[in-house]
Formats: C-alpha cells, sequence, structure tokens
C-alpha cells in the first residue's frame, strides 16, 4: 500500500499514523496519508521559520528561477499527475490533463514572472504649512516585504491547481510556506513535495504536512509564528478560522463558497447560453467554487433554454451509462462526486428539494458516488437547496419577468461569488453586473480567467482576493519610508 509522506525541510518523515485514501469511482483504498498532528505542524512551521531570512533576501529573480523549474518538472510529470488527480477526485481524466495541471504549472510561472516585473510606489511630498505646522517635503517610498511563514489550507476539488495558486504568490515575493491541503485529496501534494525537493528548493522554504482540519489544519491557524493564512474551503471552516487567526490579529485571505446564479436574458443568443449552462452546471460534476447553480431565465424563453439544455446535459453521461462510470477513461465526459460523504449531503438536498414539491428534469437518484446531472424546477427562493451551497451536479432553474426581478433573485442568497449573465444587449451587459453583488460577473461567457484579475467574493464567499497585485499585496506587508528632502521641488 502507498504511504504518503509529509516535507518537513527536506525530510518525509514516515507517519506515526495514517488515514484511508479512497478512489470514489470504485470504494477502493489507494493510498493512506499521514494523520498529522499539531506537533508536526510544529515541525513545518520550525522549519519554514528557519529558512525564512534567506529565502527572503534572495533576489526576486532567483525565486522565479525555482519556480519555473518547478513548474517544468509537472509539466515533465503531467500524465502521472492527471491520473493520480482523475483516481483520487473522481474527475474526468480529460479534465485534469486539460486544466488541473497545465494551470498549476500557470499558476507558478505566473507568480514568478509578476516578482519580476512589479513596481515600488512612490508618493513626493511638495511641503504645506498648516496651523503653524511646517511639513517638510519629503520623498515617501513604499517597501513591500514578506510576512515570513505562510499558511496555506486549500481544499479537494482541484487539489494541485488552488494548492499551487496560494503556494506560488506566497513563495514568489519571499515568504516560506506550511501548505495543509485537503485530507481528501492528497496523492498531487504528495507528488509536489518530490518535485520541489527536485527543483532544487532551500531545505524549509516549502513544506507539506499532510492531514485533517482537525488537529492540523486548526494547529497551522492558530500557531503564532504563522502570521498569514491562505484559506480555500466552506464558509463554515472560513468563519471559524476568521475568528481564531483574526483573534490574533493574523492576515486572513478566505476564498469560500457560492450559490452562483447564471442569468439568461431574453435577448441572449439562447444555443450559446444553453452550451455554456451545461458547462458551467456541470464540469467536474459541479464541485468547483465558480459552477452555477441557479440557472434564472426570461420567462419568455424559459421553456426553449430546458428543451436545449436538457440533451445537453444528458449526453455528458449517456456513452457509458451510469453503471460503469470510470473517470481514467479518455472518452469519460463526467465523473464521479469526490467523496461518498460528500454525496450523502448532495443526494439529501435533491429528496428535501423533492420533497419539497421540486419537479425533476433530469437525474436525482445516486449510486454510490455517481451522482448523475440533476436538473431541478419549481422551487422556492426561500428553499433549503437555493439558499445552500450543494457543490455537485444539481441545477435548478426558475423564471424570471424583468431586469429588477432577476437582480433581486440573483441576490436572494448570503452568497456572492460568480454571476454569469448572456445577453446581446450593451446596455445590461454594464448594468446588470453593477447591481449585483458578486466578486465576478461573467457577460456571455463562464469560466473565462485571467491571473491578472482580482478573484473572490462578496458576503459569505470570502474576504479578500486572490489573483495578480491582490495576491502579491496579500502575501507582503508594506513599510512607508518618509525621506525628508532639503528644498520643496518646484511644480
Ligand atoms: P472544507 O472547508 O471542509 O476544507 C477545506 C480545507 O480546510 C481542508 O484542507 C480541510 O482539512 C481544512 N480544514 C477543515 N477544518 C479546518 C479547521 N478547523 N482549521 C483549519 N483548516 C481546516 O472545504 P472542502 O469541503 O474541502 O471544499 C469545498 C468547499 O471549498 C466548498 O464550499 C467550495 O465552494 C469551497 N471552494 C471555494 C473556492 C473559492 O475560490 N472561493 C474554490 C474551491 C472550493
Amino acid at each position: 500500500m502507498l504511504v504518503l509522506r509529509n516535507l518537513i525541510g527536506h525530510d518525509r518523515p514516515s507517519p506515526a499514523s495514517t488515514i484511508p485514501i479512497i478512489d470514489p469511482a470504485r470504494g477502493t483504498i489507494i493510498a493512506r496519508c499521514p494523520d498529522s498532528s499539531a506537533r508536526d505542524v510544529d515541525d513545518a512551521v520550525s522549519a519554514a521559520a528557519g529558512a525564512f531570512e534567506a529565502w527572503a533576501s534572495a533576489p526576486a529573480a532567483h525565486r522565479a528561477r525555482l519556480l519555473c523549474r518547478l513548474a517544468d518538472l509537472i509539466d515533465r510529470d503531467a500524465e502521472r499527475l492527471a491520473h493520480l488527480e482523475s483516481l483520487n477526485t473522481g474527475k474526468p481524466i480529460s479534465l485534469a490533463r486539460a486544466v488541473d495541471i497545465p494551470r498549476s504549472s500557470d499558476n507558478l510561472r505566473f507568480f514568478a514572472g509578476a516578482v519580476l516585473h512589479d513596481h515600488t510606489e512612490a508618493f513626493e511630498t511638495t511641503g504645506a504649512t498648516r496651523a503653524g505646522m511646517q511639513g517638510a517635503a519629503a520623498l515617501n517610498i513604499v517597501l513591500r516585504r514578506p510576512r515570513g511563514v505562510a499558511g496555506l489550507i486549500s481544499p479537494w476539488n482541484l487539489p494541485l491547481y488552488l494548492l499551487t495558486w496560494k503556494l506560488a504568490p506566497a513563495i514568489a515575493t519571499g515568504n516560506t510556506a506550511v501548505c495543509k491541503p485537503s485530507e481528501v485529496t492528497p496523492m498531487t501534494a504528495d507528488a509536489l513535495a518530490g518535485l520541489v525537493v527536485e527543483a532544487g528548493f532551500p531545505d524549509g522554504v516549502i513544506n507539506i504536512v499532510l492531514g485533517r482540519g482537525e488537529p492540523a489544519g486548526s494547529a497551522l491557524v492558530s500557531h503564532p509564528d504563522v502570521p498569514a493564512i491562505s484559506f480555500t474551503g466552506s464558509t463554515r471552516v472560513g468563519q471559524w478560522i476568521a475568528q481564531h487567526a483574526g483573534a490574533m490579529l493574523k492576515r486572513v485571505s478566505l476564498e469560500l463558497g457560492g450559490k452562483n446564479p447564471f442569468v439568461i436574458f431574453d435577448d441572449a443568443d439562447i444555443a450559446s447560453a444553453a452550451r455554456t449552462l451545461c458547462r458551467a452546471a456541470f464540469t467536474n460534476q459541479g464541485q468547483i467554487c465558480l459552477c452555477a447553480s441557479r440557472a434564472l431565465v426570461h420567462r419568455s424563453v424559459y421553456q426553449r433554454v430546458l428543451d436545449e439544455l436538457l440533451p445537453l446535459a444528458r449526453e455528458l453521461t449517456a456513452r457509458r451509462g451510469a453503471s460503469a462510470i470510470d473517470p481514467q477513461d479518455d472518452a469519460c465526459a463526467f465523473g464521479t462526486l469526490t467523496s461518498s460523504g460528500h454525496a450523502d449531503k448532495v443526494q439529501g438536498l435533491i429528496d428535501e428539494a423533492v420533497r419539497g414539491g421540486a419537479a425533476v428534469h433530469l437525474g436525482g437518484e445516486r449510486r454510490g458516488c455517481f451522482v448523475p446531472p440533476t436538473i431541478l424546477s419549481g422551487l422556492s427562493p426561500a428553499s433549503a437547496i437555493e439558499q445552500t451551497e450543494v457543490f455537485g451536479p444539481v441545477l435548478s432553474v426558475s423564471p424570471f419577468d424583468d431586469d429588477d426581478h432577476a437582480v433581486r433573485l440573483a441576490t436572494a442568497t448570503p452568497y456572492g461569488l460568480a454571476a454569469t449573465i448572456f445577453t446581446s444587449s450593451l446596455a445590461r451587459a454594464h448594468s446588470i453586473p453593477a447591481r449585483l453583488r458578486h466578486g465576478i460577473v461573467w457577460v456571455n461567457t463562464w469560466m473565462s480567467r485571467d491571473l491578472r484579475t482580482p478573484f473572490g467574493g462578496h458576503r459569505h464567499s470570502g474576504v479578500g482576493r486572490e489573483g495578480g497585485a491582490e495576491a502579491l499585496k496579500f502575501f507582503t506587508e508594506p513599510t512607508n519610508v518618509c525621506i525628508a528632502v532639503d528644498q520643496p521641488r518646484p511644480r
């Protein structure tokens, strides 16, 4: 049996105790993962703290070179990593090949480049006299220094992709890191640990502690030598982290859940909207925080949208039949949910919706970890399934009557991560996003990502932003240096 290992400094110690890692498609144990303790986290933090000064003062070009080397190794091992990701998560291997793994190396190269092209802010103060006080002319220069040991906690839906999305900016800006990936999907984090050593990162710069949220994740959050926590996961755990890390005055970035609306206006290209909606609802079996879970459709095109959508959604599983889902098969377009516990939760919400009178247009019944694409209608906006993040292949479809009604429904949950609108009206493309309360609004597209843009949610979907300059800021602490100059410069 494969036993995964932590990376602490350059050591890969044998775990004292382990938890089983399951292939959700077959229900078999594929590996055992360290069930790390608070002591293991402490060892990793010590290794990271010991490496900090040297790494923080290394030239940015050196840090960038090592990140690019790690990216090259990920590309070299792309097929092995895609296989591990698919085996552990139940996602189609084609998706892991096309998205998860290439995006992981892209993350590393993007932030390697970003720190080489970053600049320092400066403010020239010309001096002022106010209430008898002479203000000196000065030059202000903003220095940004890495914070220290960054705690990086990531979820199970896009394991390597989201781990590297945090790791790259943390390391590029000169922090050292302790990563705590999800205990459900640690296979590619274990593989990454080997690549980190092979890439030649100094001992202690990147540490990976595998294990459960409690005790390993919570020990990282509470550790006094970890001043910054970057977390992606559920709103419930994010709230706990906000309380505990907040009380210690740590810097916290929280990327949390969503309940994302997909709004189709009557002037939209309906065929294109339905194709995109099918992708938005069912990619990765609906287990992406950006997936659409509520389709809001103008009443005049409601039936047309359903008529276009249903065959597309049916087609996702038609070729194989539900009984023979094999995510490792090149032809698989729709895999399984990532754990049986999660499938229980998703099925429970579907059942509750059906008991509450929802019409089931497609799907609705799981087999093991396989939950088919499920399309429901007739739900009240206040029902549990319309208010709770399902994080599975479940889409509700509801009609609206006018723009105000669409905006009201789109914003009728506590979440505000991503919204999509389909319209051919330029006026709507400008006015509707400004009225929504979501961190990302796509117009006539979905999941189109530019790594320079701010990424994150409003309200219960999170605090802070990742991506581009936002991430560079999060992982650095500014010091404003004010240098007096003798003479005010003439303007
Ligand atoms: P989760 O909150 O259960 O776990 C996320 C991570 O936190 C895991 O590594 C887990 O071990 C750890 N953890 C759990 N309890 C902890 C604690 N007390 N202290 C510290 N760490 C702890 O989330 P999940 O089920 O792994 O992932 C699914 C959730 O992630 C969904 O809600 C989804 O929307 C969200 N998500 C959000 C984004 C985003 O960018 N906004 C992206 C992907 C997933």
